[in-house]
């Protein structure tokens, strides 16, 4: 099973994958913005456990893509990652069906907390 990551920024994703991949997480996807992040979900939205979306992103939103992912994909839990404190953003996001919202700077363990949370919910 996979966690698809998406964020606009390489030294991010990077970042996450290398946390996730040193917890265990060997299996990621990622994606540098919406459009490119809803081929893949829709391509293998069967295998993936996680998704890990930024909310600023050229193309297509972090929101948008979360309203997007749940069309196809209802269950499957979405943290965002974001520098974004924005109450109405994470509001929408939470209506739109996100699951989290971690705020950057980005911290691997208190991080690898929340993944581990929502992973054994499911
Ligand atoms: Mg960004």
């Amino acid at each position: 099973m996979a966690i698809l990551i998406v964020d606009d920024s390489d030294i991010v994703r990077d970042v996450v994958k290398q946390a996730l991949n040193l917890y265990g997480y060997k299996d990621t996807l990622e994606a540098r913005d919406g459009v490119e992040a809803l081929e893949k979900v829709k391509k293998d939205s069967s295998r993936i456990e996680l998704y890990v979306f930024d909310v600023n992103m050229p193309n297509m939103d972090g929101i948008t893509l979360v309203g997007e992912v749940r069309k196809i994909d209802r269950s499957t839990p979405i943290i965002m990652l974001t520098t974004e404190t924005d109450k109405d953003k994470m509001i929408k996001a939470k209506n739109f069906g996100a699951t989290g919202w971690i705020i950057k700077p980005f911290d691997a363990p208190r991080f690898i907390k929340v993944v581990e949370m929502f992973l054994k919910k499911t």
